[in-house]
């Protein structure tokens, strides 16, 4: 039989029916499940036969969230995670250990960058960042310890590109376990297993749920890798509740026409900030001044939701840009139906010093805008009405 298309299996991989002839799956709050005989119960905590037994360990919902977003990625197996940040922790908890290294690009999620600044140093696992736009320096900062690749393309909010099949190299020449955040683009637009990854990390409260609705996250990757990781979280407990999992679950279904209209207004926005007399620069994988673009082309299908620019005139000026849009959210979440504005250097990125805001293009004029579902026209007018 033939492989089925990307956009049916979002919406056709489906756990067992109950016997109700349920067409949608239905929700199993349920925090354990009953055994037929004490034999069964035997045989299933000595993993003889599969089953649920307890939703730490497993539940048909997030069961189901992880076969799609596994299917969606090409990974093997996955594990589903109480946030974005508890998958990340536990994976490089269970990965890792005393005396281990980590080379991570520069530009990271900002609860990344505290969890390798701040948290695994108190455990002995260190940690050094590599410049995205310097890779010829990444091999050179590569350690006898060193375990580990980590990086996230496009970088939040610089939204500059790494190579994936370069780094993929890199990672096997030195046999470091190959971790990759897709959140930015989910597997609609960019599949990093396709480049040798290992590990996938996802925050599924961004495009995932794409709703703003729920916080959760699912690891992806080889088998060897999973199943530490597996054993970690089914021991330490950051389980995913079922209840996201299903909102999760059922968010996939929509999740490519979502992305392709997220990337069409997304479009339209950074050509329009391209053109403004207001704007400094435009940053978008693939707006046609994107220092990357052919990059862009090679390993993303298209460029993803999110628009960084830098307005004239620094801080005040961007903080006054977000004061007078009338639409737009004030937040500091993305990938929602609803078109979110940010300024980086004040809340998302503020806990980095001014110097290391520098390094990854945080300047005080620059604004992260998350473009939604909304029609365009009215993104647009919002905008340009702040920014004249
Ligand atoms: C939001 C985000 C995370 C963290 O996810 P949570 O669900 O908020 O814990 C990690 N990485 C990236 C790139 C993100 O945007």
């Amino acid at each position: 039989m033939k492989e089925r298309k990307f956009e049916t299996d979002a919406i056709r991989i489906q756990t067992p029916t109950t016997g109700e002839r349920e067409h949608s799956t239905p929700l199993y709050m349920t925090s354990s499940f009953v055994f037929e005989s004490a034999e069964q119960a035997r045989a299933l905590f000595a993993n003889e036969i599969e089953g649920n037994v307890y939703s730490r360990y497993s539940n048909p919902n997030t069961d189901e969230f992880i076969e799609k977003i596994c299917r969606l990625e090409g990974a093997s197996s996955g594990v589903a995670t109480a946030s974005g940040m508890a998958g990340i922790f536990s994976s490089l908890a269970a990965l890792l250990q005393q005396g281990d290294h980590i080379l991570a690009s520069r530009s990271l999620f900002g609860s990344t960058h505290q969890i390798l600044s701040q948290i695994l140093p108190r455990w002995g696992i260190t940690f050094t960042y590599a410049d995205i736009n310097d890779p010829g320096s990444w091999e050179s900062l590569i350690q006898d310890n060193t375990k580990l690749l980590f990086l996230e393309t496009p970088s939040n909010p610089g939204l500059d590109l790494i190579d994936l099949e370069w780094a993929g190299e890199l990672a096997r020449a030195h046999e470091l376990i190959y971790v990759v955040d897709n959140c930015f683009a989910t597997p609609y637009l960019q599949r990093p297993m396709e480049y040798g990854t290992d590990v996938i990390m996802h925050s599924a409260t961004k495009f995932i749920d794409g709703q703003g609705r729920a916080i959760g996250g699912v690891i992806v990757g080889k088998d060897e890798y999973m199943d530490e990781i597996a054993f970690f979280n089914r021991h330490t407990g950051p389980a995913l509740s079922p209840f996201n999992a299903w909102l999760f679950s059922k968010s996939l279904e929509t999740l490519p026409v979502r992305m392709d209209r997220h990337c069409d207004n997304a479009e339209k926005l950074a050509d329009f900030l391209g053109e403004h007399k207001q704007v400094k620069r435009v940053k978008y994988p693939f707006h046609k001044d994107h220092p990357q673009l052919e990059l862009a082309r090679k390993q993303m299908k298209r460029g993803g939701g999110v628009v960084c620019f830098e307005i004239k005139g620094g801080y005040e000026r961007a903080k006054s840009f977000i004061d007078k849009t009338t639409m737009l959210s004030r937040s500091a979440n993305l990938g929602d139906s609803r078109t979110i504005v940010t300024h980086p250097a004040s809340t998302t990125h503020s806990k980095l010093s001014e110097e290391e805001r520098q390094q990854v293009g945080i300047t005080p004029g620059l604004i992260r805008i998350a473009a939604g579902l909304e029609a365009v026209e009215d993104i647009l007018d919002d905008v340009e009405q702040a920014l004249n």
